[in-house]
């Protein structure tokens, strides 16, 4: 058994979500809901499914999370929800309207500044004035689940990782119940962060967010843009294999799942996917690390029909 492959053990009580984004085509949603059927075999606790800042996704957002309730039956499925460039009139209408369809579970984000990231945050007069405003208001309208963002490496916009600890205590007392973490690679920088969230008196559930990466480039520079780093090390282990897709797979297969064995073994229960719309790499990683897949209900023999 190799090192990163959980002995049975280990596993007991491991959960696992996935995130989704809203398709923006006929062909992407097929290619999205195949992957959330294949992915359903390791029986998620939830999903979710991403909000673009401003409204830019609304419909489609809408659209898949309703889908994903009523016709998959993944009754835990949590809508992203940004509230930049919005009115709070306009976010409390979608979470009307998602409520509509069933959902019991948001992830509360503020959102990118609207001149991307980078650019200067300027909240919406009117609207909620960031993230910590926006759960409060959430939170007034139900008794809902809700995950909100944190950052093991600091927010790019943040003096440091004190401020950023402080927001997170902010939208725990409004009454957030999960953070979700920004993808990262070295499990320090999450032991690290964890621990000061601790002592900052912070103890909803912190998920570590895993970003197994089906390409190098575009993962170094989405990484550059939201302020988490990609080690040499692994940068090492993949930036020649960029013609060899096989072996690319594979190295990028054992790269995520040890980062899931050995958060596993130091204590990490609950792990947050970023699977891009994709299931091979992620059903990879996850049958690797030793997640179960359910048994498919085998088809109802006739009765009096030979064994
Ligand atoms: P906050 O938690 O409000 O802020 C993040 C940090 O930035 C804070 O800790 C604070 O210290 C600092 N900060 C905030 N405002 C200021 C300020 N004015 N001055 C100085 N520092 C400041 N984006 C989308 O558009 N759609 C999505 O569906 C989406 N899903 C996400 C899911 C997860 C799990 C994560 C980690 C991020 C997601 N994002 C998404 C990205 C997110 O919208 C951006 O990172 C955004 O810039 C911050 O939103 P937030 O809710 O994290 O903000």
């Amino acid at each position: 058994m190799a090192i990163h492959t959980l002995y049975p053990a280990e596993r007991g009580n491991l959960r696992l979500s996935f995130e989704y984004f809203p398709p923006k085509s006929d062909e992407m949603e097929v290619q999205l809901f195949e992957t959330v059927e294949a992915l359903s075999a390791f029986s998620p606790a939830f999903v979710t499914v991403t909000y673009g800042a401003g409204g830019s996704t609304k419909s489609r957002s809408l659209t898949t999370v309703c889908r994903m309730i009523k016709d998959t039956g993944l009754v835990n499925t949590a809508a992203h929800l940004t509230c930049v460039g919005a009115t709070k009139a306009d976010v409390d209408a979608v979470v009307n309207e998602f409520t509509t369809c069933g959902v019991r579970h948001f992830v509360a984000l503020r959102g990118d500044p609207q001149g991307g990231i980078g650019a200067r945050y300027e909240p919406t007069a009117g609207g909620y004035e960031n993230a910590a405003a926006l759960v409060a208001g959430i939170r007034a309208k139900g008794d809902f689940e809700i995950s909100v963002s944190a950052y093991p490496e600091k927010h790019p916009e943040s003096a440091d990782v004190t401020a950023d600890i402080d927001m997170l205590k902010r939208k725990v007392d409004n009454g957030a119940t999960r953070a979700l973490t920004q993808f990262f690679f070295d499990n320090n920088d999450f032991e690290r962060y964890l621990e000061r969230v601790r002592r900052a008196g912070i103890n909803i559930p912190v998920v570590p967010g895993i970003l197994p990466i089906n390409n190098l480039a575009q993962t170094r520079k989405f990484a550059g843009l939201c302020g988490a780093s990609v080690p040499d090390a692994i940068i090492t282990r993949l930036i020649h294999l960029d013609e060899a897709p096989e072996e690319r797979f594979k190295e990028a297969t054992h790269i995520a799942a040890e980062q899931i064995v050995d958060l596993a073994r130091r204590g990490v229960r609950d792990f947050h996917l970023y699977t891009m719309n994709r299931s091979p790499l992620v059903a990879a990683v996850c049958d690797l690390v030793g997640f179960e897949r359910a048994q498919k209900a085998a088809p109802a023999r006739r009765e009096g029909a030979a064994a």
